[in-house]
């Protein structure tokens, strides 16, 4: 199996798996509220990893780091403020389906309009929680996030923005981002499974979403996922060191987008002139429905997404594209292909090949 799915999960990182190994043998992954002495060095685990994140992700004791199960829980976390809630129409549907009651458009490449923004804050007049991804998990648009957390720092905005699909792919600074809140989850970096953090300003009124004890400054009730925060500190620490290769996924993603558009000229690479994540290419095969494409390279061996699958394997509304001003009937030709830090131009090439076959099929030719 050739696997090119590495937005929706990435596999877990070798020095993960092994301090996973390492943790659970040798008995000490307890419970870090336990006042006993193997609740303390729970305790002692679970902080060191908390620092270890805070100090990767560049931000400084005005920070708190609460552990949640992945980014869809820190998202609906951030979003349960009494605030007015604005967020970007193409946020991954752990923000849109908590209802916030202003969406700011994209354009056609998928850029937040910072203007329709600006008017929306404008128009606001008073406090409200903004929320903008840094990069989509669709099309891997990146956004100019540093623009827009400067304007809302202007208009007395709170700002959160969900990094998930960044981390790991490009420089993630909360500091240099300028972000009062940031999203994050493992499995997305090679960090394994259930685990994610919502890291905020000190002093940010987010409510709590369940109710128990007192973990995580009782912003997340419920014993904590040491083995999984311990995987996620060590899979983040070589997220830095790990960048580099990815400006190689990048000349493999262009490859693939380079020798497609050439051969078919009316294949669409949504997001194109945008700045973009260097693994992912969302691309539309004209007159081929997603669903056929993804069963097609399944059969061939190759793990790719139809963009708006959801959990049960069904196909929701192409939100992103739709977003963008692409009709449905073009949006659902797109497939996404992300990369990961492990795939070979050999592979690479592989599916071109397929690629090109099934196009000829579907086509007549
Ligand atoms: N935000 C984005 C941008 C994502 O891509 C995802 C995962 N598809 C999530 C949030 C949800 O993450 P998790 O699986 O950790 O709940």
């Amino acid at each position: 199996m050739i696997y090119f799915d590495h937005n929706a999960t990435t596999p877990m990182s070798t020095i993960a798996i092994d301090s996973m190994t390492k943790l659970c043998k040798s008995h000490n992954a307890f419970n870090a509220s336990s006042v006993h002495f193997a609740g303390r060095n729970a305790r002692v685990l679970l902080d060191k990893a908390r620092q270890s994140i805070l100090y990767n992700l560049d931000a400084d004791d005005d920070y708190h780091l609460i552990f949640t199960s992945g980014a869809t829980e820190a998202n609906n976390l951030v979003h349960n403020v009494d605030l007015p809630r604005v967020c970007s129409a193409i946020e991954h549907g752990s923000v849109l389906k908590t209802n916030p009651q202003y969406v700011v458009p994209v354009n056609r490449e998928g850029i937040v309009d910072i203007d329709a923004l600006e008017k929306t804050l404008n128009a606001l007049n008073t406090k409200c929680l903004v929320s903008i991804q840094y990069a989509n998990n669709e099309t891997g648009v990146i956004q100019d996030i540093r623009s827009i957390s400067e304007l809302c720092r202007k208009y007395g905005a709170i700002f959160h923005s969900d990094i998930t699909q960044a981390v790991g792919k490009i420089p993630c600074s909360v500091a240099e981002l300028g972000c009062d809140a940031v999203s994050i989850s493992a499995h997305k970096f090679g960090g394994g499974y259930g685990a994610g953090a919502l890291i905020a300003r000190k002093g940010i009124d987010i409510k709590p979403l369940m109710f128990g004890g007192g973990q995580e400054l009782r912003y997340r009730p419920g014993t904590q996922n040491l083995p999984g925060a311990v995987c996620m500190s060590v899979a983040m620490e070589r997220v830095a060191s790990n960048l580099e290769r990815y400006q190689e996924v990048a000349k493999l993603r262009d490859v693939i987008e380079n020798e497609l558009t050439s051969f078919c000229e009316d294949a669409i690479v949504f997001s194109k002139n945008a700045k973009r994540l260097p693994n992912t290419l969302c691309i539309g095969m004209p007159n081929v429905k997603n669903e056929v494409q993804v069963i097609y390279f399944d059969m061939n061996g190759f793990a790719v997404s139809a963009g708006a699958a959801c959990s049960s394997g069904v196909l929701g509304l192409p939100h992103v594209q739709l977003s963008m001003g692409y009709d449905e009937e073009v949006a659902n030709t797109s497939i996404r292909v992300s990369l990961g830090a492990q795939n070979t131009e050999e592979e690479v090439m592989k599916f071109i090949k397929c690629w090109k076959k099934l196009y000829n099929e579907q086509n007549g030719k």
